[in-house]
């Protein structure tokens, strides 16, 4: 009976995002709701939760699209072709353009293949490419995984969700404890009991608001997909990965429904 939270520092997959949707094929604006469960509501390149750019949900505003790997205009017989398609926020996809796949300076590394950790590192709210590695430094200067936008919106994450979800588990308990106190206690001492209570609750909601504004799984998530999936595979969970990352918190204390 949670609600799944972004975490709020960086952490580079240890493992490929492994495909597990397999829609049959048509036009790639139709493969949107599996490419946004499949990267788990993340940009795979400077992996951005969808949150970090839109609280209410990145598709009224376009703020996430499709990136082909190959580009269309490499090939534009894999514009369709699932397996050459990623979920990339805008800055990414637009940062790239349509320059190549592979140069003589390295080639774009697949995030279905590749796992991150392998080829960056995180240097506070910065992904660096490894020392020696040509790949990974084509790849983040192409999609420009250190502009100043996104490391804004990473240090941004991280400040308001640690305090949000120190302040939710610890503060929750001094309200308590304030107002059993301002029960039993008796003039001046109970003024003050009542202040402190009231300071926490605004602080508490705020912190509340943060959390909510950070869902792992973001309001306009989609409820199907172009699959008929086998009845053992769950397509609408987030990658094993990502599962792992996410903090929970009980549904109750943000006054919300579980998620599913
Ligand atoms: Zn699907
Ligand atoms: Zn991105």
């Amino acid at each position: 009976m949670t609600v799944r939270i972004v975490r709020p520092h960086l952490k580079l997959p240890q493992i490929p995002f492994h495909r597990r949707h397999r829609p049959p094929p048509r036009q790639y604006e139709g493969y949107t709701p599996c490419l946004r469960w499949e990267f788990g509501f993340v940009c795979a390149m400077c992996l951005l939760h969808e949150t970090d750019y839109e609280p209410l949900g990145v598709m009224r505003q376009a703020r996430y699209w499709i990136e082909h790997l190959e580009s269309q205009v490499a090939a534009p017989e894999r514009a369709n072709d699932y397996d050459n398609l990623v979920w990339t926020c805008g800055r990414c996809n637009s940062h790239r353009r349509s320059r190549p796949r592979t140069t003589g300076h390295g080639s774009i590394l697949d995030p279905t293949v590749a796992a991150w950790n392998l080829h960056f590192v995180v240097e506070g709210d910065r992904i660096k490419a490894r020392p020696g590695d040509p790949d990974a430094r084509y790849t983040h200067e192409l999609y420009d995984f250190d502009g100043p936008d996104k490391v804004g919106r990473r240090a941004r994450r991280r400040k308001e969700l640690t305090w949000a979800l120190q302040y939710v588990t610890e503060q929750n308990l001094a309200t308590r404890d304030a107002l059993n106190r301002n029960a039993e206690a008796s003039g001046p001492r109970r003024i003050h009991f009542l202040q402190h209570a009231r300071e926490v609750q605004r602080g508490w909601s705020g912190a509340r608001m943060v959390l909510l504004d950070h869902r792992f799984l973001p309001v306009d998530r989609p409820t199907r997909c172009a699959d008929v999936p086998p009845r053992w595979l769950r397509l609408h969970a987030l990658p094993p990965e990502l599962e792992r990352q996410a903090k929970r918190v009980p549904a109750a204390l943000l006054g919300v429904p579980p998620d599913p």
